[in-house]
């Protein structure tokens, strides 16, 4: 288990556009598990290795449905609109208003070097939105319609 400290926004990593993992090692093992272990000691819902510092393409997401680990993980098909509230590990005590597509489609590979997809709505739909932003370094407070303080 290693849990690591969560980079926060001025980082210049949150803002480079992460590598495609071209093939799954060890390292990309450890990664995934440092990830987990990160995201669950902050009691984060997901994590995206910029996060760690890593600029890799590697996300991991648990919104109460168990642990989703997604390598290179693309959208491939969205749909509709939800604006809810938002937060980010990397932005400690801030949240936004962010309108995200509804539902939406995923499809990466797993930790086998598998493709899967995985097809999402509300909360999952838009915590996978929000890591895939990382990968290409936007942040909620980009997209945001409002940001303030959490209470
Ligand atoms: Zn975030």
């Amino acid at each position: 288990m290693a849990v690591y400290k969560v980079v926060e926004i001025g980082d210049p990593v949150l803002k480079e556009v992460a590598k495609p993992v071209p093939k799954i090692n060890e390292n990309i093992l450890k990664l995934l598990q440092n990830m987990a272990d990160t995201m669950y000691a902050a009691e984060g819902v997901g994590l995206a290795a910029p996060q760690i510092g890593i600029s890799k393409r590697v996300i991991v997401i648990d919104v109460g449905e168990g642990l989703i680990e997604m390598i290179n993980p693309e959208i491939i098909a969205q749909e509709g609109l939800q604006t809810d509230t938002e937060g980010c590990l990397s932005i400690p005590g801030m949240l936004g208003e962010v309108p995200r597509a509804g539902r939406v489609v995923v499809k990466g590979l797993n930790r086998h070097g598998q493709e899967y997809a995985v097809e999402a709505e509300a909360l999952l739909a838009r915590a996978f939105q929000h890591e895939i932003d990382h990968l290409e370094g936007i942040l909620f407070v980009d997209k945001a319609t409002s940001v303030a303080k959490k209470k």
